[in-house]
């Protein structure tokens, strides 16, 4: 199979993004993060992207239907999908492993199968994945921002030892640091006069210190991803992850585009 090949597989059968990265790309990890740690024999980190849709945060919008993100998550077609593509790669020959975003929190809260090996669970680091495969970038808010949706993705992941054609690691450049997610937040939880930076594959990535503490406590919209067994909130609903929907909508920084504003009144209200 080509990375043509399954990038159509995929996109055919519901993922909105395909990206690829040789597993080489994610040398810079320990153990407790490594694909190499699930699957040994991984040669390609395949990682899918599902759209969310813009109204599911409507409800948020208007104060009055909280419950609008999570009846709108793609949940179901992304598990569907990724178990999909994941026959179709062993159809062929490939091992296959299905991988779903953890919190980094529950890292190392298993026993050893032995003492060269890390404690499950083994957590993969989603945003930087995205960023090898070429989907996206970490943007200020620290979360993955794509051209197409900004903020608005679930991703899921998948580890093969098939060697495909890997995509380049994500050179755009989404996020002008307009600050608009620190200032939405009651909380003051992110912090706009200072940067915390990570490396990346290729460069770094560069977000406001974040205080998740006060997300954990947030009343503007956070929820949890279904399959996401950590206590870190999603934070696409909360205020400040809809600020950045407006903001990069507003700016005609996205390449998908809606009839109707985000918010009829400007990024602002
Ligand atoms: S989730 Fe809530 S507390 Fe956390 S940064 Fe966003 S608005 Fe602030
Ligand atoms: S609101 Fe502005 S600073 Fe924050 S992530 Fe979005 S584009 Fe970047």
């Amino acid at each position: 199979m080509t990375a043509q090949q399954l990038r159509d597989i995929a996109q055919q059968i519901g993922a909105d993004l395909v990206g690829i990265a040789p597993v080489e790309r994610f040398a810079l990890f320990a153990p407790e993060a490594s694909p190499l740690a699930i699957q040994p024999q991984t040669r390609s980190v395949i990682v899918l992207g599902f759209s969310i849709p813009r109204g599911c945060l409507q409800g948020m919008e208007s104060g009055t239907a909280g419950y609008t993100l999570g009846a709108g998550l793609p949940t179901s077609l992304a598990i569907e999908t990724t178990y999909q593509v994941c026959r179709r790669l062993e159809n062929e020959g490939w091992e296959a492993t299905p991988v779903f975003r953890q919190s980094g929190e529950m890292r190392g809260q298993g026993v050893r199968v032995s003492p060269d090996r890390p404690e499950p669970n083994v957590i993969l680091e989603f945003d930087f994945a995205a960023h090898a495969a070429g989907l996206g970038e970490i943007g200020r808010g620290k979360w993955l921002l794509t051209p197409e949706f900004g903020p608005r993705q679930m991703l899921t992941i998948i580890l093969t030892d098939a060697e495909l054609e890997p995509d380049a690691p994500f050179a755009g450049s989404i996020c002008d640091d307009c600050g608009a997610c620190a200032a939405s937040c009651p909380a003051r939880a992110l912090d706009a006069t200072d940067l915390h930076r990570a490396p990346l594959c290729e460069g770094e990535a560069v977000w406001y210190p974040l205080h998740i503490e006060s997300c954990r406590v947030c009343r503007t919209g956070t929820t949890r991803l279904p399959y996401s067994g950590g206590s870190e909130p999603f934070r696409l609903g909360a205020a400040c992850g809809r600020a950045c929907v407006a903001h990069l909508e507003d700016n005609g920084l996205l390449t998908r585009k809606f009839v109707s504003p985000f918010r009829p009144g400007g990024e602002g209200e």
